[in-house]
């Protein structure tokens, strides 16, 4: 799997379907001093609302139906996008269901943080990666528990904790 390397201004890529952007508008305008901190991408109409509503800049791709969808995943393999917000509608099938099926794994694919509701918006918004540059560690699991037992044990010790480069130093 490519490997997840990522600035600290992140490239956020926003999709509601018809039933979910009034959700999203309203968690985009809950985050907008977070989001405006970072550069902002959307399909055409989830764009047009997300622009109309507030002041933040939205770089819009084509309407999802019209192949928006298509761009968003092919910008992901580009290695373009980092974070993708996608409320994407399960009760109701959608004209460009295979488009949505498709973007979804290469979401998984190239490692996306990816978030298809509210709370998991809410984490992303909130996780101290965002400001900060990341590089993805993608250990494997053995590897990763050692990893968080030598952390815990450095925080329990610790006075302070200072980020660098997305990882914690405890002093
Ligand atoms: P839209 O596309 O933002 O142009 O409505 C979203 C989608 O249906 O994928």
């Amino acid at each position: 799997m490519p490997r997840v390397r990522m600035k600290n201004v992140k490239n956020i890529v926003m999709i509601a379907h018809d039933s979910r952007k009034q959700d999203l508008l309203e968690w985009v305008k809950y985050n907008r001093a977070v989001l405006r901190e970072h550069a902002l991408f959307a399909t055409g109409t989830t764009g047009t609302l997300i622009a109309q509503h507030t002041d933040l800049e939205v770089t819009r791709f084509k309407s999802g139906p019209l192949g928006g969808d298509q761009q968003v995943g092919a910008r992901i393999s580009d290695g373009d996008l980092d974070i993708l917000i996608f409320f994407w509608d399960p009760l109701e099938p959608q004209p460009h269901d295979p488009d949505v099926k498709a973007l979804l794994r290469i979401a998984v694919l190239y490692n996306i943080p990816t978030a298809c509701n509210r709370p998991t918006a809410d984490f992303l918004v909130a996780c101290p990666h965002l400001p900060r540059e990341y590089e993805g560690l993608a250990l494997p699991v053995p590897e990763m528990l050692e990893v968080y037992e030598v952390l815990a044990a450095a925080e329990a010790s610790a006075s302070w904790i200072v980020w660098n480069n997305s990882l914690p130093c405890f002093l």
